[in-house]
């Protein structure tokens, strides 16, 4: 439906996109995921038509929008500071875009019970939109925003202002009412945790460019660079040296690992960067064998509900790693990595 190519745009003689480029599909839900001061503000202003791109294009449903100003574009759009209209009802909020399209009152009253029943909220049409919680406005403002029903939904984080838990809630609740719309969405955020558990596809901005895109269990199986890795939060992320090929050897700081069988192009001495995750360490005791086994110093043993986190010192480097069971802070320990579960990132 909407296919954005090689946009780049600069702000004070410096590129903040520097070709971007993305799709999104019939009733699909993509996020466009990066930290903040990326430009993702700034991409979801250009597809609306607010901003011009310095280069690249902007297609819908294969017609190029160059010159479709934002009003016949019909893209939603809406912000963190939802702006609701403070002296207007619930009803008389979600009404207004269709007021705005000229609709019959009618069709208005039939929409916007719709739209109410969608975030089930039926029974707060009356209120005045300053006697809702934070949750409840956000909710109403999801609906304002569906009942013109866009074709092409922009929401610019949405539920930054929310405290933690009620974002957990919403998250749900937000995918659920979203997929039912069949609307496709752009959802931007700088939040991992709330991409993960929105995005049918996810589209990570790094240095005004897109780093990946995939679905979400893709990215975190094959995350392609060390900074997709770290910022999705995947695991300990260690410099170190390859020593020998064949079995393939790199040289950590705190130990030697060995992993046959990657099929990689790499060369002797040449540096890298090795991905070991948490949920993937072996705990043992000391003085055994295994896969890739070291010893080290438990530091810390976070219990986390379903495991317990221990960071460990290894040498001069910390990792942590997942255990089933409790280590005793300042203990020696071993821990192992099994070599099909280790990745490598060459540099
Ligand atoms: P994000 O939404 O990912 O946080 P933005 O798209 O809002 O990022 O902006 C990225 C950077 O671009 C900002 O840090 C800012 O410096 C710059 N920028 C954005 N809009 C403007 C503007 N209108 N004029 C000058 N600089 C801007
Ligand atoms: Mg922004």
């Amino acid at each position: 439906m909407l296919e954005v190519q090689n946009l780049t745009k600069d702000y004070e003689n410096k590129p903040l996109l520097k070709g971007v480029s993305f799709e999104v599909g019939k009733g699909e839900l993509v996020c466009l995921l990066g930290s903040s001061g990326s430009g993702k503000s700034t991409i979801l202003r250009i597809i609306a038509g607010l901003e011009e791109p310095k280069s690249g294009t902007v297609l819908w449903e294969g017609r190029d929008l160059r010159d479709v100003p934002t009003h016949k574009r019909g893209f939603g759009l809406m912000f963190q500071d939802y702006a609701l209209f403070p002296h207007k009802t619930v009803a008389q909020n979600i009404a207004f875009g269709l007021q705005m399209q000229g609709l019959k009152e009618e069709e208005i009253s039939r929409r916007v019970k719709e739209s109410l029943e969608s975030i089930r909220m039926q029974s707060f049409a009356d209120r005045p939109v300053t006697e809702l919680s934070g949750g409840e406005q956000q909710r109403v403002a999801l609906a304002r925003a569906l009942a013109p029903s866009p074709n092409l939904l922009m929401l610019d984080e949405p539920l930054g202002a929310l405290d933690h838990t009620l974002r957990t809630q919403l998250i749900q609740e937000l995918r659920a009412i979203l997929h039912q719309s069949q609307i496709p969405v752009i959802y931007v955020t700088h939040d991992r945790e709330e991409a993960f558990g929105l995005a049918d596809r996810l589209v990570i901005l790094h240095d005004g460019i897109i780093l990946q895109q995939g679905s979400p269990m893709e990215l975190f199986e094959q995350p392609s660079t060390p900074w997709v890795a770290e910022f999705l939060g995947l695991g300990n992320l260690v410099n170190g040296v390859v020593t020998q090929l064949k079995p393939l050897q790199i040289k950590l700081p705190f130990t030697e690992l060995t992993l046959p069988g990657l099929p990689l192009e790499l060369s002797e001495g040449q540096a890298c960067q090795v991905l070991l995750r948490p949920e993937d360490a072996l705990i043992a005791p000391t003085n055994s064998a295994g896969e890739n086994y070291f010893e080290c110093i438990v530091r810390d043993s976070l219990f986390m509900g379903e495991y317990f986190q221990l960071e460990l010192l290894c040498s001069q480097t910390t990792l942590f790693a997942r255990s089933e069971t409790p280590a005793k802070v300042g203990s020696r320990l071993g821990v192992s990595w099994p070599a099909d579960k280790i990745q490598v990132f060459p540099k």
